[in-house]
């Protein structure tokens, strides 16, 4: 399978370097000459252009040539008023090897002789003597280096086609399996039923071309993995990421597959995504590619098989262009195809608020069952996007104190309470929440650390680690954001006594009213915002405790007793829907 992996600004500026030496006029290199090798001359060159110490310059140099041997074909986006994104010759792919391998500290790809001195003609031989007769004559060669030249100095953007599978680290599909593993160990679940759960029932890998609007063609991988559908029609996000890969879309739709199960709806658990960057893209190429994944796909998805929603960079708008091609295929309009649309094409009211309302509703549980009062207790927020602004406004009109608040480029505390609402308008107009009026500035790191009631991480995952957990001094730590405390940080909370409510319990409340715009969609009939807000909390609530007696019942805490309920409930529907015949533990089963 062909993955395309893009270089990344300082690997292009490497390669730039590389042929700025080759070029008829180098800038950037004109010093190189002075050095012994080419290879010490470009990572010392490369240093002192970029300010970076040498050992990275190495580490730059080795992931780049490491691409570039994998490398099945490479593509150079051209600057304007070219524009397009083109595919090198396989002669100039070839050059490109030797040029890299000119660099590297033993060059492999050229005969043993001078490099300084007529550097042409060292890598047009180096490029005869590996390629062979096969390659042409001197002058083809040095036509082809002139070309690469010219293509490689003024290229903004880099993409190589390789067949070495995409790699992630650590991988999520492998943490997946081991929390199933744990809950399936304490559950002593039917080994037949176990071996099913750990892989997905179905994954579809896609190729959607694109007509860029430079007229180029390029061609995208999209996902779609359906992970279970014992208790009902898959449901998850659609992720756009030039990193993503099968593993992750695979380990997010398990993970969505207990998250349905935990909050008991009668929904499986499924996720898809395309490696893509969005941030490089137009808003016209994004809607062909959006389209063009709904028609690869559109015979699996549909309100009674799989449902899509927005995950990371994708937007309410996409979820409408979903809902109009896949309703062009069907012939009629099919709002229930997707969730996270906008209103006026059967978004369902209370979405933008869902998962913080949910979060809410969770907190206000776990503050009775440890009787904190809510009245006055102080909460700290990392990340006042969609999660942590909404949970800063909801839990402040519950009556909470929020005392800390951060993004990206740090944060704002001020022990006597923020008022979330101002915040967001100091966000607005500064572009952060750092120096709002009355503040002292915080770090992310030590907001973790205050002294508070309730500590909500709503950004990035891996926030509480072994390295930290220890210092965590907050009562409950409610996760908005998905995987924020890692596996052994949770062990050191356990034993401090903090109350940890886990993600797929906290954080659901978005599927749960994405569930609900399917409801509605079906029903075509919709409810009012107060009514969503009432079923919301009724779900929650009775997941909350369901969760809670399990984690009593087999004195485990919150996460472990999540995964095994949920473990339990997909396992429970299998039995009851497949009868004995995967039960490895039934006397039925042959041996
Ligand atoms: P968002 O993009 O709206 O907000 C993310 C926030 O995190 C921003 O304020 C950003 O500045 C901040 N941030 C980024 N890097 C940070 C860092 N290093 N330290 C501190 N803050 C940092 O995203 P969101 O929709 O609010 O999602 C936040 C988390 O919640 C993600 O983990 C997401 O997967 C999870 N989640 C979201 C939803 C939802 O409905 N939006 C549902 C379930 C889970």
């Amino acid at each position: 399978m062909l993955n395309s992996v893009e270089l990344t600004a300082r690997e292009l500026g490497m390669m730039k370097l590389m042929v700025d030496f080759f070029a008829e006029k180098p800038e950037l290199t004109a010093k190189i000459e002075s050095y012994t090798t080419a290879h010490y001359a470009l990572l010392t060159t490369y240093s002192e252009n970029f300010g970076i110490p040498i050992e990275d310059s190495l580490k730059v140099f080795e992931e780049l040539q490491r691409k570039l041997t994998e490398a099945e074909y490479v593509h150079v986006k051209a600057p304007e008023p070219i524009k397009k994104l083109l595919p090198l010759t396989r002669e100039e792919l070839n050059m490109l090897r030797v040029l890299v391998d000119y660099f590297s500290e033993s060059p492999k790809m050229a005969p043993a002789g001078s490099f300084l001195s007529k550097k042409e003609d060292a890598l047009a031989e180096a490029y005869l003597w590996f390629y062979g007769s096969n390659e042409g004559n001197g002058e083809v060669a040095r036509e082809t280096l002139k070309n690469l030249v010219e293509k490689l100095q003024t290229a903004v953007f880099i993409k190589v086609d390789t067949l070495a599978p995409v790699a992630v680290a650590p991988n999520p599909y492998e943490a997946a399996l081991k929390q199933l593993d744990l809950a399936a160990e304490k559950l002593k679940l039917d080994p037949g039923i176990h071996e099913i759960l750990k892989r997905p029932m179905r994954t579809l890998i896609v190729n959607i071309p694109v007509v860029m609007d430079d007229g180029s063609i390029q061609v995208f991988t999209g996902y779609r993995v359906q992970y279970n559908d014992a208790l009902g029609p898959t449901k998850g996000g659609i992720r756009y990421h030039p990193d993503l890969s099968l593993d992750e879309v695979t380990a997010l739709a398990a993970w969505m597959t207990w998250k349905t199960a935990v909050t008991g709806l009668p929904l499986g658990g499924g996720k898809g995504g395309i490696r893509c960057n969005p941030k490089e893209m137009s808003k016209a190429e994004l809607e062909r590619l959006t389209r063009g994944y709904v028609r690869a796909i559109a015979k699996f998805i549909g309100p009674f098989t799989d449902v899509p929603a927005p995950d990371v960079y994708t937007t309410a708008e996409m979820m409408a262009w979903i809902m109009d091609e896949y309703s062009e295929i069907i012939g009629y309009p099919v709002f229930g195809v997707v969730t996270g649309k906008p209103i006026n094409v059967g978004g369902s009211r209370g979405r933008s608020e869902a998962t913080s309302r949910g979060l809410m509703y969770t907190v206000i549980e776990a503050a009775k069952h440890l009787g904190i009062n809510l009245k006055g207790a102080t909460v700290a927020v990392q990340g006042y996007g969609n999660v942590g602004y909404h949970a800063a406004r909801l839990l402040h009109e519950v009556g909470c104190k929020i005392i800390a608040v951060s993004d990206s480029k740090g944060g704002a505390c001020n022990p006597e309470g923020l008022d979330p609402e101002k915040v967001l308008a100091h966000k607005d107009k500064t572009g952060s929440v750092v120096d709002y009026p009355g503040s002292t500035f915080i770090t992310n790191e030590q907001l973790l650390e205050l002294e508070c009631d309730i500590l909500v991480p709503a950004a990035l995952e891996n926030q509480i680690t072994k390295a930290n957990a220890d210092k965590i001094k907050a009562k409950i730590v409610a996760e908005g954001a998905n995987g924020p405390v890692t596996p052994d940080a949770d062990e050191i909370l356990f034993k401090k006594g903090i109350f940890v409510i886990p993600d797929i319990l906290a954080n659901s409340g978005g599927v749960i009213v994405s569930y609900f715009e399917q409801v509605q969609n079906q029903m075509n009939y919709y409810w009012t915002e107060e009514e969503v807000r009432n079923k919301l909390k009724e779900t929650i609530t009775k997941a909350f405790h369901d969760v809670l007696n399990m984690s009593k019942q087999h004195n485990v805490n919150m996460r472990t007793a999540a995964y095994m309920l949920a473990v339990k409930r997909v396992a429970d529907a299998l039995l009851a829907r497949k009868g004995t015949a995967f039960s490895l533990e039934s006397p039925l089963t042959p041996r």
